[in-house]
């Protein structure tokens, strides 16, 4: 069962703020680790502070979600991630653009961010 939670503080309502593309990459995500038994917990949707450099989150085109819940490995799962959805949310004319999975620490611990093209 496909199950999403939200860290205490984050706004759920941003979700709705999400583009069509992010928010079926997030639900593609969502899915592939309730096959594997993981639920998914989102730790960022909208925060400016914690993404200063990339203008994404602010778009509504990234959501970062918690990894150290992760019972399997979080880098291999990212990679099987990006094998898989790649060409549909970071490609463009045929070539690749961006990753939709990014497994990084940018200052405030390992975590998945999760990014869709415009
Ligand atoms: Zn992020």
């Amino acid at each position: 069962m496909i199950k999403i939670e939200f860290k205490d503080g984050v706004n759920d309502k941003e979700i709705l703020l999400l583009t069509s593309l992010m928010s079926a990459l997030l639900l593609k995500f969502a899915m592939e680790a309730a096959i594997r038994g993981q639920n998914i917990t989102i730790t960022s949707i909208r925060d400016r502070a914690q993404n200063r450099i990339s203008k994404s989150h602010a778009e509504g085109r990234a959501v970062d979600i918690r990894s150290r819940d992760f019972t399997i490995d979080p880098k291999q799962f990212c990679d099987e991630f990006n094998e898989t959805y790649e060409r549909q949310f970071g490609f463009i004319d045929g070539k690749p653009v961006q990753k939709p999975c990014v497994y990084h620490d940018n200052g405030g611990g390992w975590h998945f961010h999760l990014q869709s093209l415009k």
